[in-house]
Protein backbone atom coordinates (compact mmCIF):
# COMPACT_ATOMS: atom_id res chain seq x y z
CA UNK A 1 0.00 0.00 0.00
CA UNK A 2 1.35 3.90 -0.71
CA UNK A 3 1.14 6.17 2.15
CA UNK A 4 0.41 9.06 0.50
CA UNK A 5 0.37 12.15 1.72
CA UNK A 6 -2.14 13.84 3.11
CA UNK A 7 -3.42 17.42 2.10
CA UNK A 8 -5.20 20.07 3.38
CA UNK A 9 -5.81 23.19 2.15
CA UNK A 10 -7.55 26.64 2.74
CA UNK A 11 -8.64 28.39 0.15
CA UNK A 12 -9.92 31.98 1.46
CA UNK A 13 -10.56 33.48 -2.61
CA UNK A 14 -11.07 37.03 -2.72
CA UNK A 15 -10.53 37.80 1.13
CA UNK A 16 -8.30 39.28 3.04
CA UNK A 17 -6.35 41.93 3.24
CA UNK A 18 -2.25 42.39 3.16
CA UNK A 19 -2.99 42.70 7.02
CA UNK A 20 -5.73 40.82 7.54
CA UNK A 21 -3.53 37.79 6.35
CA UNK A 22 -0.59 38.90 8.92
CA UNK A 23 -2.73 38.52 11.81
CA UNK A 24 -4.25 35.26 10.48
CA UNK A 25 -0.87 33.70 9.67
CA UNK A 26 0.47 34.68 13.26
CA UNK A 27 -2.13 33.29 14.72
CA UNK A 28 -2.74 30.21 12.40
CA UNK A 29 1.02 28.99 12.71
CA UNK A 30 1.05 29.64 16.84
CA UNK A 31 -1.32 26.42 16.60
CA UNK A 32 -0.62 24.00 14.00
CA UNK A 33 3.70 24.33 14.77
CA UNK A 34 4.60 20.30 15.19
CA UNK A 35 2.00 19.05 13.08
CA UNK A 36 4.36 17.15 10.29
CA UNK A 37 2.29 14.49 9.11
CA UNK A 38 -0.26 16.79 6.87
CA UNK A 39 0.81 18.94 4.18
CA UNK A 40 -1.05 22.67 5.33
CA UNK A 41 -1.16 24.75 2.77
CA UNK A 42 -2.79 28.31 2.42
CA UNK A 43 -3.58 29.56 -0.79
CA UNK A 44 -4.23 33.63 -0.55
CA UNK A 45 -4.82 36.08 -3.06
CA UNK A 46 -2.32 37.38 -5.30
CA UNK A 47 -1.20 40.52 -3.64
CA UNK A 48 -1.07 38.89 0.37
CA UNK A 49 1.62 36.46 -0.75
CA UNK A 50 4.62 38.29 -0.51
CA UNK A 51 3.72 39.59 3.09
CA UNK A 52 2.92 35.83 4.03
CA UNK A 53 6.22 34.40 1.99
CA UNK A 54 7.69 36.32 4.97
CA UNK A 55 5.51 34.92 7.81
CA UNK A 56 5.61 31.14 6.32
CA UNK A 57 9.42 31.35 6.37
CA UNK A 58 10.44 27.65 7.94
CA UNK A 59 6.83 26.93 9.23
CA UNK A 60 5.19 23.99 8.51
CA UNK A 61 2.68 25.62 6.46
CA UNK A 62 2.52 25.72 2.99
CA UNK A 63 2.06 28.98 0.93
CA UNK A 64 -0.13 28.72 -3.06
CA UNK A 65 -1.71 30.70 -5.12
CA UNK A 66 -5.40 30.48 -6.58
CA UNK A 67 -4.58 30.36 -10.17
CA UNK A 68 -2.07 31.77 -12.94
CA UNK A 69 -1.00 32.03 -16.26
CA UNK A 70 -0.12 29.58 -18.91
CA UNK A 71 2.24 32.00 -20.45
CA UNK A 72 5.57 32.99 -18.91
CA UNK A 73 5.31 36.61 -19.69
CA UNK A 74 4.69 39.59 -21.92
CA UNK A 75 2.09 41.57 -22.84
CA UNK A 76 -0.94 39.84 -21.07
CA UNK A 77 -2.37 42.50 -18.99
CA UNK A 78 -3.76 41.73 -15.48
CA UNK A 79 -2.00 38.16 -15.68
CA UNK A 80 -0.05 36.34 -13.20
CA UNK A 81 3.15 33.96 -13.95
CA UNK A 82 4.59 31.20 -12.45
CA UNK A 83 7.82 32.47 -12.35
CA UNK A 84 6.50 35.26 -9.87
CA UNK A 85 4.54 32.79 -7.88
CA UNK A 86 7.45 30.98 -7.31
CA UNK A 87 9.19 34.23 -6.64
CA UNK A 88 7.25 34.40 -3.21
CA UNK A 89 7.78 31.37 -2.49
CA UNK A 90 4.53 29.49 -3.85
CA UNK A 91 5.05 25.98 -3.84
CA UNK A 92 0.76 25.34 -5.17
CA UNK A 93 -1.25 26.82 -7.11
CA UNK A 94 -4.76 25.99 -7.75
CA UNK A 95 -5.81 25.78 -11.09
CA UNK A 96 -9.13 24.99 -12.64
CA UNK A 97 -11.45 25.98 -9.76
CA UNK A 98 -15.05 25.61 -10.78
CA UNK A 99 -15.18 29.61 -10.03
CA UNK A 100 -12.87 29.95 -12.31
CA UNK A 101 -14.69 27.63 -15.14
CA UNK A 102 -18.01 29.18 -14.52
CA UNK A 103 -17.25 32.69 -14.09
CA UNK A 104 -14.13 33.82 -15.23
CA UNK A 105 -14.88 31.21 -18.91
CA UNK A 106 -11.78 28.87 -18.23
CA UNK A 107 -11.35 26.11 -20.28
CA UNK A 108 -10.44 22.58 -20.48
CA UNK A 109 -8.02 23.35 -22.88
CA UNK A 110 -6.06 26.62 -21.20
CA UNK A 111 -6.67 25.07 -17.82
CA UNK A 112 -4.40 21.77 -19.49
CA UNK A 113 -1.62 24.48 -20.88
CA UNK A 114 -1.88 25.61 -16.99
CA UNK A 115 -0.95 22.13 -15.72
CA UNK A 116 1.63 21.58 -17.99
CA UNK A 117 2.98 25.30 -16.73
CA UNK A 118 3.09 24.89 -13.12
CA UNK A 119 5.03 21.29 -13.43
CA UNK A 120 7.66 22.68 -15.91
CA UNK A 121 8.01 25.49 -13.68
CA UNK A 122 8.10 23.20 -9.97
CA UNK A 123 4.82 24.43 -8.77
CA UNK A 124 2.31 21.70 -7.43
CA UNK A 125 -0.77 22.18 -9.15
CA UNK A 126 -4.27 21.51 -7.23
CA UNK A 127 -6.33 20.77 -10.04
CA UNK A 128 -9.43 21.05 -9.46
CA UNK A 129 -12.80 19.07 -10.98
CA UNK A 130 -16.21 18.30 -10.38
CA UNK A 131 -19.99 18.73 -11.59
CA UNK A 132 -22.83 21.03 -11.13
CA UNK A 133 -25.90 19.05 -9.76
CA UNK A 134 -27.67 18.61 -13.05
CA UNK A 135 -25.04 16.41 -14.43
CA UNK A 136 -25.30 14.50 -10.88
CA UNK A 137 -28.74 14.07 -10.81
CA UNK A 138 -28.46 12.48 -14.66
CA UNK A 139 -26.39 10.00 -13.20
CA UNK A 140 -23.20 11.33 -15.39
CA UNK A 141 -21.10 12.51 -12.77
CA UNK A 142 -18.26 10.25 -12.60
CA UNK A 143 -18.01 10.58 -16.92
CA UNK A 144 -17.81 14.15 -17.07
CA UNK A 145 -15.11 14.30 -14.01
CA UNK A 146 -13.29 11.82 -16.18
CA UNK A 147 -13.41 13.88 -19.04
CA UNK A 148 -11.90 17.15 -17.23
CA UNK A 149 -9.15 15.14 -15.65
CA UNK A 150 -7.93 13.42 -19.14
CA UNK A 151 -8.06 17.02 -21.11
CA UNK A 152 -6.61 19.04 -18.30
CA UNK A 153 -3.76 16.09 -18.16
CA UNK A 154 -2.83 15.72 -21.61
CA UNK A 155 0.35 15.32 -22.50
CA UNK A 156 2.28 15.55 -19.13
CA UNK A 157 5.11 13.21 -18.41
CA UNK A 158 4.60 10.01 -16.44
CA UNK A 159 7.31 10.87 -13.40
CA UNK A 160 5.20 14.21 -12.98
CA UNK A 161 2.20 12.68 -12.27
CA UNK A 162 3.35 12.14 -8.46
CA UNK A 163 3.45 16.14 -8.38
CA UNK A 164 -0.03 16.29 -8.15
CA UNK A 165 -2.64 17.19 -6.40
CA UNK A 166 -6.42 16.49 -7.64
CA UNK A 167 -9.83 17.88 -6.14
CA UNK A 168 -12.62 16.44 -6.36
CA UNK A 169 -15.31 19.51 -5.60
CA UNK A 170 -18.66 18.61 -7.10
CA UNK A 171 -20.45 22.57 -7.38
CA UNK A 172 -23.35 21.71 -5.48
CA UNK A 173 -21.37 21.17 -2.54
CA UNK A 174 -19.24 24.16 -2.83
CA UNK A 175 -20.15 27.30 -0.03
CA UNK A 176 -23.83 25.94 -0.06
CA UNK A 177 -23.44 24.03 3.10
CA UNK A 178 -24.62 20.64 1.60
CA UNK A 179 -21.20 18.33 1.67
CA UNK A 180 -21.55 15.29 -0.16
CA UNK A 181 -21.40 12.13 2.07
CA UNK A 182 -18.27 10.63 2.43
CA UNK A 183 -19.22 7.37 0.24
CA UNK A 184 -20.21 9.70 -2.70
CA UNK A 185 -16.58 11.30 -2.31
CA UNK A 186 -14.86 8.18 -1.85
CA UNK A 187 -16.67 6.68 -5.21
CA UNK A 188 -15.61 9.45 -7.02
CA UNK A 189 -12.05 9.16 -5.95
CA UNK A 190 -11.61 5.63 -6.34
CA UNK A 191 -13.17 6.70 -10.13
CA UNK A 192 -10.65 9.37 -10.57
CA UNK A 193 -7.50 7.42 -9.22
CA UNK A 194 -8.98 4.40 -11.87
CA UNK A 195 -8.93 7.59 -14.48
CA UNK A 196 -5.27 8.39 -13.69
CA UNK A 197 -4.28 4.43 -14.03
CA UNK A 198 -5.62 4.03 -17.39
CA UNK A 199 -3.43 7.13 -18.21
CA UNK A 200 -0.50 6.42 -16.05
CA UNK A 201 -0.45 3.12 -14.71
CA UNK A 202 0.68 2.43 -11.12
CA UNK A 203 1.77 6.23 -10.74
CA UNK A 204 -1.88 6.94 -10.08
CA UNK A 205 -1.52 5.10 -6.27
CA UNK A 206 0.79 8.33 -5.80
CA UNK A 207 -1.57 10.93 -6.36
CA UNK A 208 -3.34 12.55 -3.32
CA UNK A 209 -6.82 13.57 -4.30
CA UNK A 210 -8.64 15.99 -2.40
CA UNK A 211 -12.47 16.66 -1.30
CA UNK A 212 -13.67 19.94 -1.69
CA UNK A 213 -16.91 21.23 -0.91
CA UNK A 214 -18.41 22.90 2.27
CA UNK A 215 -15.65 20.50 4.13
CA UNK A 216 -15.52 21.92 8.23
CA UNK A 217 -13.95 20.61 11.07
CA UNK A 218 -17.17 18.99 12.20
CA UNK A 219 -16.99 16.81 8.85
CA UNK A 220 -13.36 16.40 8.43
CA UNK A 221 -12.72 13.53 10.17
CA UNK A 222 -16.00 11.39 8.48
CA UNK A 223 -14.54 12.08 5.03
CA UNK A 224 -11.00 11.45 6.04
CA UNK A 225 -11.64 8.12 7.01
CA UNK A 226 -12.51 6.96 3.93
CA UNK A 227 -9.30 5.49 2.21
CA UNK A 228 -9.12 6.99 -0.97
CA UNK A 229 -10.21 10.38 0.63
CA UNK A 230 -6.36 12.10 0.82
CA UNK A 231 -7.51 15.67 2.38
CA UNK A 232 -9.67 18.18 1.68
CA UNK A 233 -9.62 21.80 0.18
CA UNK A 234 -11.29 24.33 2.23
CA UNK A 235 -13.31 27.07 1.20
CA UNK A 236 -15.53 29.28 3.98
CA UNK A 237 -14.17 27.06 6.70
CA UNK A 238 -10.44 28.72 6.27
CA UNK A 239 -11.31 31.79 6.66
CA UNK A 240 -11.09 32.23 10.32
CA UNK A 241 -7.86 30.96 11.87
CA UNK A 242 -9.13 29.44 14.57
CA UNK A 243 -11.62 27.50 12.50
CA UNK A 244 -9.19 25.91 10.41
CA UNK A 245 -6.68 25.38 13.38
CA UNK A 246 -9.63 22.99 14.64
CA UNK A 247 -10.18 21.77 11.05
CA UNK A 248 -6.41 20.94 10.90
CA UNK A 249 -6.35 19.19 14.49
CA UNK A 250 -8.97 17.28 13.50
CA UNK A 251 -7.74 15.85 10.14
CA UNK A 252 -4.35 15.11 12.13
CA UNK A 253 -6.05 12.59 14.60
CA UNK A 254 -7.56 10.75 11.86
CA UNK A 255 -4.26 11.06 10.21
CA UNK A 256 -2.69 9.45 13.67
CA UNK A 257 -5.47 6.74 14.24
CA UNK A 258 -6.71 5.54 10.61
CA UNK A 259 -3.88 6.76 8.06
CA UNK A 260 -0.65 6.31 10.13
CA UNK A 261 2.06 4.10 9.56
C1 LIG B 1 -13.61 25.90 -2.48
O1 LIG B 1 -13.72 27.08 -2.73
O2 LIG B 1 -12.72 25.25 -3.05
C2 LIG B 1 -14.53 25.29 -1.53
C3 LIG B 1 -14.52 24.00 -1.39
O3 LIG B 1 -15.37 26.15 -0.83
P1 LIG B 1 -16.27 25.79 0.46
O4 LIG B 1 -15.40 24.98 1.39
O5 LIG B 1 -16.67 27.10 1.01
O6 LIG B 1 -17.43 24.96 -0.03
Amino acid sequence: MVNRRTVIAGNWKMFKTVSEAENYAVKFLAEVKGIQDLDIVLCAPFTALYPLKNKLEESNVHLGAQNMSWADQGAYTGEISAQMILDVACAYVILGHSERREMFGETDEGINKKVLKALAAGLTPILCVGENLNTREEGKAAEWVRSQVIHALTGILREDLSRIVIAYEPIWAIGTGRTASSQDAQEMCVSIRTTLNGLMGSEAEKVPILYGGSVKAENIAELLTEPDVDGALVGGASLDPLSFVKLVHNAASVFARVKGV
